[in-house]
């Protein structure tokens, strides 16, 4: 069975946007590749960060995860900084990585700009995820847009260390292309961030679902309930694509552009719809929180699980490196 490697910041509790844009999908390829899925601890502090949160964000999202689906019978969740082979295989492909190419990666070059002073390790965070992906010999890993060059980095850093130690060890990981949703904020202008204060978070009551959900944004020229609008290019439709039946979707976008009905009856069916989606997860995210010991054995166990997988890596890629044995 092929495997699959994909990994998400410690941002806390998960929100619909990145359940949809990511985590929903997960959920289903479990049940398909043997899969690892991967709180990028390390990553996290590449940016400016809080020490004091760090662990309770990185909690939160376990506790998302596990609530959203990822069940640990069936794939591996684990914490990045809790399997040390990732930092131990990052230095290793250090060897190997192209520094022109690493420094002409987009994200790189946007988030540099941002920093008064720039640390090694954003220049280094492609490295990082190539070591994830490569610890794993994974290769598929579902990537949006935004991650297509550093996939091909990571592509390229696999060709030259197999090109420099062994043929072929490596596989070259490919993109899993699969049906995500690209959400934007309930502003309907950026993308879903908690940093810009437009998201629902995916453990919120049916209250503040529709609270928020409400005054969300729409397509602009539905001015009044008379005049017709274009789902594809309102983020409620977008939400319906998520959270509502197919036959639902297509009565939303009928009724848009006949304006059949009010914005808010469509955000009224939405919110149903979510509220109905989310319960389940609500309640095991309720159940988990309450057991927060139980989460951490989870996590070790899953972390105990990637090491076994890691660790055969590591020896391999030592010997081939020509390093003495200890
Ligand atoms: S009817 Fe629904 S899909 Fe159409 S603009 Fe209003 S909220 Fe958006």
């Amino acid at each position: 069975m092929k495997r699959v490697f994909s990994g998400i910041q410690p941002s806390g509790e998960l929100h619909i946007g990145n359940y949809l844009g990511a985590v929903q999908n997960w959920v289903k390829l479990q049940t398909q590749y043997e899969c690892l899925f991967c709180v990028v601890d390390l990553h996290a502090i590449t940016q400016p960060y809080d020490p004091a949160t760090l662990s309770s964000l990185t909690m939160d999202m376990a506790v998302s995860l596990y609530a959203a689906g990822l069940d640990p019978e069936q794939c591996i969740v684990f914490v990045q900084s809790h399997v040390a082979e990732h930092t131990e295989l990052n230095w290793l492909l250090t060897a190997v990585a192209p520094l022109g190419e690493l420094e002409r990666q987009t994200q790189f070059k946007d988030k540099a700009q941002r920093q008064e002073s720039v640390p090694m390790g954003l220049l280094a965070y492609p490295v990082l995820q190539a070591a994830d992906v490569l610890l794993y010999k994974a290769s598929l890993v579902p990537v949006g847009e935004d991650q297509v060059q550093h996939l091909e980095l990571m592509r390229e850093i696999a060709r030259r260390w197999n090109a420099r130690f062994a043929d072929a060890y490596f596989p070259e990981p490919q993109a899993l292309l699969t049906k995500t949703r690209r959400v934007l904020g309930l502003d309907g202008k950026a993308k879903m961030s908690k940093s810009l204060g437009n998201t629902i978070g995916l453990f919120e009551s049916p209250e503040a679902i529709w609270e928020k959900l409400r005054p969300a944004a729409t397509d602009p020229a539905r001015v009044t309930r008379k005049d017709p609008g274009t789902p594809e290019i309102c983020n409620i439709f977008t939400l319906h694509q998520g959270f509502s039946p197919p036959e639902t979707v297509e009565e939303v976008a009928d009724k848009c552009r006949t304006a059949g009905w009010g914005c808010i009856d469509c955000k009224r069916k939405l919110a149903d719809n979510m509220i109905a989606t989310l319960a389940p997860m609500r309640e095991r995210a309720a159940a988990l929180k309450r057991d927060p010991a139980g989460v951490l054995e989870r996590l070790r166990a899953g972390a105990g699980r990637a090491r076994d997988l890691a660790q055969r890596t590591i020896a391999e890629v030592r010997e081939k490196m020509g390093f003495l044995h200890g």
